[in-house]
């Protein structure tokens, strides 16, 4: 913990000269071009991995588990990525970093973001040695915060500051948030729960309105809350969740809460990759099988 904690300072000041030093650097001539907003919600089994591009910057949203690290980097440089300008773990389960190493290990990722919570496990080591080895910009995302992403923002509302005590779990203290591009909003909801979209839903209401739900926690029920879907109020939910899964994800009773609010379910496990595409002012959804 000591040693987490000073190196991570270390970082964060890394990550303040480096940002310094980049200044306004010219755009990567290596960067999968997009006219607009484009996010593939890949099919990793059981797990998030969130690819999405704009006209202007390369961001990944959590990297899998490790039985699907290689499908997803093969995914990635399908899509002419080689640039990675902002990898974002959402909380460190396995089925979220478990791909960071070998994404770190075969794109140029320029920053990192984390959640600041910690566990023993050793794919959680290896992910932030890799990091540290790297020298890659490290830096901590709460409620509050805002990214550029090229032409877009991702509005981050989860964890709260303070964070919820531990006992509330890992799930609910992992980042969540809201992609802004024009007119279009998806709300990626990690693998938040019940408490975390009880949170959001008291501070920001009907702010939270998107087109488009990530749903939470692979479609678990112990999120997608109904008080949360009102104020989300989505017209489509993507869930990211393996066949046969050992938790049976998704849950019957998100489902019918999902078809009860004739919000359109798409699935990776059904539907392969799920791609949303936008230009700010409307969206289209596509599946890859
Ligand atoms: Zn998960």
């Amino acid at each position: 913990m000591q040693f987490r904690r000073s190196w991570a300072f270390a970082l964060a000041a890394l990550a303040l000269s480096l940002a310094i030093a980049a200044g306004c650097g010219a755009p990567a001539a290596d960067r999968a071009k997009v006219d607009n907003l484009v996010v593939n919600v890949i099919d990793v089994g059981q797990g998030d991995a969130i690819l999405i591009r704009t006209p202007g910057q390369v961001t990944l949203i959590d990297s899998g588990d490790v039985p699907a690290r290689d499908k997803l980097v093969a995914y990635i440089k399908k899509q002419g990525v080689k640039t990675i300008d902002t990898l974002i773990v959402t909380h460190p389960h396995a089925d979220h970093i478990g791909g960071a190493v070998a994404i770190l290990d075969n794109f140029a990722v320029k920053r990192v973001y984390d959640s600041g919570q910690v566990t023993t496990s050793s794919l959680y080591r290896q992910y932030l040695a890799t990091v540290q080895k790297k020298n890659i910009a490290f830096a901590l995302l709460a409620d509050g915060k805002e990214i550029d992403i090229g032409g877009g923002t991702l509005k981050i509302l989860n964890p709260p500051v303070p964070p919820f005590a531990s006992e509330a779990g890992l799930n609910n203290n992992s980042i969540v948030a809201r992609l802004v591009y024009g007119n279009f909003a998806l709300l990626l909801a990690a693998d938040a729960e019940q408490e975390a979209e009880a949170g959001m839903v008291k501070k920001y209401g009907s702010g939270l309105k998107s087109q488009v739900l990530k749903s939470g926690h692979h479609g678990s029920r112990t999120s997608s809350s109904p008080a949360f879907l009102k104020a989300v109020a989505p017209e489509a939910a993507v869930i990211s969740v393996g066949a046969n899964n050992e938790y049976h994800h998704p849950h019957p009773s998100v489902l019918k809460r999902y078809g009860d609010r004739k919000i359109k379910v798409y699935r990776t496990d059904t539907d392969g990759a799920v791609t949303i595409a936008s230009d700010g002012k409307t969206y289209t959804i596509t599946k890859e099988r």
